[in-house]
């Protein structure tokens, strides 16, 4: 019969940071939570990803003992500046369609406890960050999010993976609390674009970033698409201006040659003016959660975020969009962002579009127009 220590020493060498132990009692505070908040994730239900059920482990492996939580960095390289700026980091590299990096290294651990008579499974819609704090890892944040007791310099770039098995172990003692320091005044809370964050950890999913750019239904609605700001897929915002993550943000860590190659494929004319063979080949196995059906989003959030930089560099391929794209939700992000652009030369461009647009196009236009400067 494996120890704890047995499993700790092979999770150490496959390269896991922390390792911690609770029980697989069911998670009923959390359900309870989920419950009372059906208005802020019904949707995720909706989308097929059962979180009820995920609160009873039991329902992934019904002779299920305890649950090994696994506490993973997943920000351990120095990413291109223009990645950070247009895509949450925990996407960079990840593996979940690819199956080449982290993936490894959980399949490895189970076979160790396949090897020594342990059955497991890995659900993914366990309540993964309260099992880390059930099993002692570290603390919550204001923002919702896990700070490792230990990895990544005690800051939230952590992900903790759940490991239902059917042999018991001791539990660790529980850390379930919120640990930030009394000095700091919310910063995550203030600097949350779209006020998603409502206080003591409680998030409004349909308001954050992360959840407008890969579910947001239909056009962005305009009161959001500025405080949106640059981000494609993901934000970070909460994260990057956390004084418990300064530490790590801090550290010279090393490049990671196969992310920083994903920033030609990445770029932003790119996302805008892609056919379904790009996406599939180049974008979906690096960032999975819109199929191909839903490209128009991904072309939409990056005409929104051309716009957001008000550079002059991305009036040409605008324009193109608004008026060669097949979805009129990305020809009327795109008149906007031209409009956000806010030059002389964009507004000509606005205006020689102007005579041919319809519907939303229009609209958007008409918008623009009004907030453009005087020209020549
Ligand atoms: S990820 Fe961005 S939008 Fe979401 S809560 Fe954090 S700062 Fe707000
Ligand atoms: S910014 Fe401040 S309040 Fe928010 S999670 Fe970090 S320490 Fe906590």
């Amino acid at each position: 019969m494996l120890s704890k220590e047995d499993v700790i020493r092979q999770a150490q060498s496959l390269g896991f940071e922390d390792i911690g132990f609770t029980s697989a009692e069911p998670f009923d505070s959390h359900r309870e939570v989920l419950a009372a908040r059906q208005q802020e994730y019904g949707w995720v239900e909706e989308k097929g990803i059962a979180l009820l059920q995920g609160t009873d482990p039991r329902n992934a492996l019904p002779q299920a003992q305890s649950i090994i939580v696994l506490m993973s960095v997943y920000l351990r390289n120095a990413y291109p500046k223009y990645l950070e700026g247009h895509f949450g980091r925990c996407y960079l590299d990840d593996d979940r369609i690819t199956k080449n990096g982290l993936a490894v290294k959980v399949k490895a651990l189970r076979a160790f406890l396949q090897d020594n008579g342990i059955a497991s499974k890995v659900p993914f819609n366990l309540p993964h960050r309260m099992a880390a704090a059930r099993a002692g890892l570290g603390t919550f944040g204001k923002n919702g999010l896990f700070y490792s007791r230990k990895a990544a310099r005690q800051s939230s770039w952590v992900l903790p993976i759940t490991v239902v098995v059917d042999q018991p172990f001791e539990p660790d003692a529980p850390t379930i609390r919120m640990g930030c320091p009394d000095w700091c005044r919310n910063a995550c809370i203030a600097a949350c674009p779209t006020r998603a964050l409502k206080g003591n950890a409680a998030v409004d999913p349909r308001r954050c970033i992360s959840y407008l750019t890969y579910y947001g239904e239909g056009l962005t609605p305009r009161e959001l698409r500025e405080p949106m700001g640059l981000y494609v897929y993901g934000c970070d915002r909460c994260q990057n201006v956390c004084p418990r993550n300064a530490a790590w943000l801090a550290e010279q860590l090393p490049p990671n040659p196969a992310v920083d190659a994903m920033q030609a494929d990445f770029q932003l004319e790119q996302l805008l003016g892609m056919d379904k063979a790009y996406f599939k080949n180049r974008i979906w196995p690096r960032m999975f959660y819109m199929p191909p059906e839903q490209m128009w989003r991904w072309q939409m959030n990056a005409a929104r975020a051309m716009g957001n930089t008000r550079d002059e560099k991305y009036i040409q391929p605008l324009a193109q969009a608004c008026q060669g794209n097949g979805d009129e939700r990305v020809r009327a992000m795109a008149a906007w962002a031209l409009g956000r652009i806010r030059t002389i030369k964009a507004r000509t461009v606005l205006e020689t579009l102007k005579a041919s647009a319809p519907g939303l196009v229009a609209a958007e236009i008409a918008v623009a127009a009004l907030d453009m400067p005087e020209g020549p």
